[in-house]
């Protein structure tokens, strides 16, 4: 039935037993076939198993997009944005000073911030 593969990377819908809310969990691995066998939650952390085939809830958080993403801006974990390519996403981490992780609606991608305008 199920023939869509995942990839380490991409984010998954699941519910965060730690969070105690639905939100967006990061794919940590997978198996041979595609299918996640493992998924992090980006706000706290946790790593659990990923059931598949579960409550298909296809009603996507509609809470307000976040502000334009503007790379000058300094982000903290937490905070969301939205991409003119890539939509909203959720910051999920500061790497480095000027790098951050922000979780989009299909998957991680690391951005800049804090970036002095010459
Ligand atoms: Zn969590």
């Amino acid at each position: 039935m199920e023939k869509q593969t995942h990839n380490v990377g991409e984010r998954v819908e699941k519910f965060c037993v730690t969070c105690g809310e639905q939100r967006g969990h990061v794919v940590a691995s997978v198996t041979k076939r595609g299918q996640i066998s493992r998924v992090s939650c980006p706000q706290c952390g946790t790593r659990g198993t990923y059931k598949s085939g579960g409550a298909g809830t296809g009603s996507r958080t509609a809470s307000g997009s976040g502000a334009p993403y503007d790379r000058t801006r300094t982000y903290r974990a937490g905070q969301s944005l939205t991409h003119p390519v890539f939509g909203q996403g959720e910051v999920t981490a500061v790497i480095e000073p000027q790098k951050i992780d922000v979780l989009f609606s299909d998957r991680m991608r690391r951005l800049i911030h804090a970036r002095i305008q010459a």
